[in-house]
């Protein structure tokens, strides 16, 4: 693996101080498996006063220094460098109540969660490989480190690190870690909702979704109970539908609930603690998911109440119906990107009605039905053409 210059004056600098330094984690998974590597997490033995001496000419970042971690801004890349460390008890199935610093690579390497998060390399690339996450990689498993079932009582967040890690990387969870994870499942009400939204949005984008949801859908109904509700036969079709997404999470979660009422949608979204911006586009899709799709006019009335990215709803839309001709859409999409779709595209305003006598909700009213009249093409979209056809509708 090519570790950058960067990075490596780093390596450098801590090795010629006398201290151990590796490259660990996700940065060594994602280069083994020629994936876009995003960033490079260090662990050393250098103790985090340590690291700050070897570093004083360079701004470092008290990142979580009692766990450990010290922030370097190198070339203005910020790179996280962790002391070796062994994790004392936990109390809460989340986080340890102390950690301990240790001089031993191995003993930091067994406090990571699974076999393939626990692989290091030094400056020269030499792989260091204590729990057989090579072999892992290859099998393509997601394997816990120790004991499965300790591991998941210590901190019930890795429950759901190891579903989003196999739906990323389209990896299977190795027998016993699934066992384990199953039989601990209800620990998962001692992680913040956030913590399991955080999963959740990584979950929804990995190539893998559908089948890790299917597989192990008794331990997403642990915070999903609408989950419980569906039958196998319909659970088997919303995967189906997630296997053909590829989009936004967003698009995925729509996907998701897209057979629950209005209410049951917040709820899940406001139980995840997830934005309101976030809340909003996975309603306006479930409420857009009938709306028609043939002509222009369908398009335009679909432009005005589109709340998200066009691609996204597409994606959402030919995820639900695979008959969808998405080119087709497309194009019709884009033939009405001049037209008028909304208020402020009509050529009429408020005070041109008010003018004629039309006050407050009536005003409101007919600036709608003339716009709905131009977007079906009953009238053109000038002025007195707008108002004549409001005449003829009797609105003044
Ligand atoms: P990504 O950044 O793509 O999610 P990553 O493997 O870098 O993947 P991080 O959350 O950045 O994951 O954590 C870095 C490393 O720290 C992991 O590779 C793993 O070795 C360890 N780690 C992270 N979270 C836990 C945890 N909850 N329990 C045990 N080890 C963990
Ligand atoms: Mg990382």
């Amino acid at each position: 693996m090519m570790i950058p210059g960067y990075v490596l004056k780093l390596m450098e600098r801590l090795n010629e101080a006398g201290y151990e330094c590796y490259v660990v984690g996700g940065a060594l998974r994602s280069g083994l498996l020629s994936l876009e590597i995003k960033d490079y997490d260090l662990t050393t033995s250098a103790l985090p006063s340590e690291v700050k001496q070897v570093f004083s000419d360079y701004r470092t970042i008290d990142t979580g220094i009692q766990h450990g971690t010290v922030t370097v801004l190198s070339e203005s890349h910020p790179i996280e460098i962790t002391t070796y460390r062994t994790d004392g008890s936990y109390a809460d199935h989340r986080r340890p109540s102390s950690v301990a610093f240790s001089r031993s690579l191995q003993e930091d390497c067994a406090r990571r969660d699974f076999t393939i998060n626990a692989l290091c390399c030094d400056r020269d690339g030499t792989i260091r490989d204590f729990f057989g996450g090579r072999e892992d990689l290859k099998q393509k498993l997601i394997r816990a480190i120790g004991d499965p079932d300790a591991r998941f009582d210590e901190d019930a967040l890795r429950i759901l690190r190891a579903l989003r890690f196999a739906a990323v990387l389209g990896f299977a969870i190795e027998e016993k870690t699934a066992a384990a994870l199953r039989r601990k499942k209800d620990l998962l009400s001692y992680v913040s909702m956030e913590r399991i939204a955080a999963e959740c949005r990584g979950f929804l984008e990995g190539r893998a979704k559908a089948e890790i949801l299917y597989e192990y859908r008794d331990v997403f109904a642990v915070f999903l109970p609408q989950l419980k509700r569906f039958s196998d036969e319909e659970m088997k079709m919303i995967c189906a539908r997630l296997e053909r997404c590829d989009a936004d999470w967003t698009a995925a979660m729509a996907l998701l609930l897209s057979d629950l009422d209005e209410d049951e949608v917040t709820g899940v979204m406001h139980s995840l603690k997830c934005s309101n911006a976030e809340t909003d586009a996975v309603k306006n899709m479930i409420l857009l998911k009938d709306m028609p799709l043939a002509d222009r006019i369908d398009l335009r009335k679909l432009r005005h109440a589109l709340k998200v990215p066009f691609p996204v709803y597409l994606a959402y839309r030919a995820a639900l119906d695979p008959e969808t001709d998405t080119e087709k859409v497309s194009s019709l999409y884009e033939e009405t990107s001049d037209d008028c779709v909304s208020l402020k595209d009509l050529c009429i305003r408020g005070s041109d009605l008010q003018a004629l006598g039309l006050q407050g909700h009536a005003i409101r009213e007919a600036l709608d039905q003339a716009l709905l009249a131009v977007m079906e093409e009953r009238t053109v979209n000038q002025p007195d053409a707008v108002l004549a056809y409001l005449r003829d509708q009797s609105i003044f």
